[in-house]
């Protein structure tokens, strides 16, 4: 019965959704060019669309010769307080606060770069990996906005943007570097020759270090997502009040496992009994502090693995769990015994946002590793392995 409740919402959702794309087409069909054949430098304006989870995010970045793109301005509408009352994302909800988001978010991004539709040169989505119904909505905008337009549409892999986002800094690395990946769904460990150019080197077998953070977040009754309030939390706290498990430290490779740890803050937590999830008890401050310890000495020793065996002298950090303070603080120290030069995004640009799918765009189309095309017959994907870009 539920399955047939979820199949009509979900049907009458993807209508919605095609009226909407539809309607916006009509309305943005006036003045329709033709479509245009693959494009040339130097000049270009990308408009870039992130609805791969639970934010809306939009961007305007401007393309010029070989110089690395820049960004025009950007707007972004966090879901967190809608989904906050369920304790995580609900995919349906995500869906359809995309669609009130998206269209707002464009006109506040032209409007703040000086710009209006007809600048755009090409429209760049987040084709996955994420959530369905979600994706379906950046896409579903960005194809009909860009057949009204008759420009070119380019479909980004939302774990490159991360990887990229870096070069939006005003301290842009380099190539080649070892990436650190680290967000909400993954953990990896990357070895970056170029645009489009990446190996894996090792990532988790279970829980990613911000579902780690979250969850045990969750068991300290702090509300979701509870990376940034736990590590707020464990500044209070001390890092070695409770010994937990540092999972495959010395495993010899580069993978990661969590899910591990958050049962053993389980049970530590249970140990403690109420403390351990009231506010303003120290042994809540000191689980915290113990929990980040634990992530975080994990994160370090595998990233300078990484660094020594490959011979690089260069890191680029990205994902949400790359605003964490100690992560940083602590790379920042093991970096500079090691020589090894260490770039990360912008704060308020590490977790998900329009600027870096506007920014791996635009680089991807520098490059020449991919081509914008006006082909709007969008197809999203929700699991998308970063390896298989090619
Ligand atoms: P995803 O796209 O996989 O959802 P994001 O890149 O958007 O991930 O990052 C969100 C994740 O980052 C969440 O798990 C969140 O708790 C975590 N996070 C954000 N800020 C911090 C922080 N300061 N410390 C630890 N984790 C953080
Ligand atoms: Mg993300």
């Amino acid at each position: 019965m539920q399955r047939v409740v979820a199949a009509t919402l979900l049907l009458r959702w993807i209508a919605d959704l095609r009226d909407a794309a539809v309607a916006l087409a009509q309305i943005m069909a006036k003045g329709r060019a033709s479509a245009r054949a693959p494009l040339k430098l130097p000049v270009m304006r990308i408009l870039g669309i992130e609805s791969s989870c639970d934010e809306t995010g939009v961007a305007l970045v401007q393309t010029t010769g070989e110089a690395l793109p820049r960004l025009l301005s950007h707007a972004l509408y966090s879901q967190i307080d809608m989904h906050q009352a369920y304790g995580g994302v609900v995919p349906e909800l995500a869906s359809r606060d995309h669609i009130r988001r998206v269209l707002p978010l464009t006109r506040q991004v032209l409007a703040e770069a000086g710009a209006t539709l007809a600048d755009i040169d090409v429209v760049a989505y987040t084709r996955g990996p994420g959530l369905a119904g979600a994706l379906l909505v950046g896409s579903g905008v960005a194809c009909a906005l860009a057949a009204s337009l008759g420009k070119p549409v380019l479909g980004v892999h939302h774990l490159e943007g991360h990887l990229l986002s870096p070069f939006l800094s005003a301290d842009p690395p380099e190539f080649p570097f070892i990436a650190l990946l680290v967000s909400g769904g993954h953990t990896q460990l990357m070895r970056v020759d170029g645009v489009g150019r990446y190996a894996l080197l090792g990532e988790t077998i279970d829980d990613a270090a911000g579902e780690a953070f979250d969850k045990s977040a969750k068991l300290m009754g702090l509300p979701y997502p509870g990376g940034p309030g736990l590590s707020r939390l464990a500044e209070q706290g001390n890092p070695a009040a409770y010994k937990l498990p540092r999972p495959l430290l010395h495993s010899g490779d580069l993978d990661f496992s969590f899910a591990g740890l958050k049962t053993a803050v389980l049970t530590q937590s249970q140990k403690i009994g109420p403390a351990a999830h009231t506010e303003g008890t120290t042994e809540r401050a000191d689980l915290a502090a113990s929990t980040q310890a634990a992530i975080v000495e994990v994160l370090v020793k595998k990233s300078m693995n990484a660094l020594k065996t490959s011979g690089m002298k260069r890191l680029v950090v990205a994902g949400g769990v790359g605003a964490n303070r100690e992560l940083r603080a602590q790379l920042n120290a093991a970096c500079a015994k090691a020589q090894v030069r260490v770039h990360y995004p912008e704060l308020h640009l590490c977790t998900d946002n329009g600027a870096m799918i506007a920014m791996a765009a635009a680089m991807r189309l520098q490059a020449g590793a991919q081509q914008a095309e006006a082909r709007y017959s969008f197809d999203v994907k929700p699991r998308w392995p970063l390896h298989e870009l090619a």
